[in-house]
């Protein structure tokens, strides 16, 4: 139920926010999913949807976009995207790698009403 822990806190965040900015509804919301967040899309729509009930994010579009990872090798100083087959430094093939980005979510913009 990883995620219905995050929709749920993505609700306390924006339907406080929406209604401080004199919201009544919340049409979409543009939410960023890191690759490696763990995270699985499908789910996150039909748990929105139970969630949301009887709030004013009820019946709001979710658009997820996907955050791609980036890693930095700790061998040869490479940054960018990992080797997608092996998940190490495309570089050097060193796996002393440090995950930069990917990990994250967030909201990035809400459209409201
Ligand atoms: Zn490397």
């Amino acid at each position: 139920m990883h995620e219905m822990a995050i929709i749920e806190a993505l609700l306390e965040t924006v339907v406080p926010k929406a209604k401080e900015n004199g919201a009544e509804k919340i049409l979409e919301i543009n939410f960023h999913i890191g690759e490696m967040s763990g995270i699985v899309p499908s789910c996150i729509h039909e748990y929105f949807a139970i969630a949301s009930k009887g709030t004013i994010a009820e019946h709001a579009k979710i658009n997820l976009k996907t955050v791609p990872a980036m890693i930095r090798c700790n061998d040869c100083g490479y940054t960018g995207t990992p080797d997608k087959q092996n998940y190490c430094c495309p570089e050097c093939q060193s796996f002393n790698i440090k995950l930069t980005s990917g990990r994250e979510y967030y909201i990035e913009s809400l459209v409201v009403e």
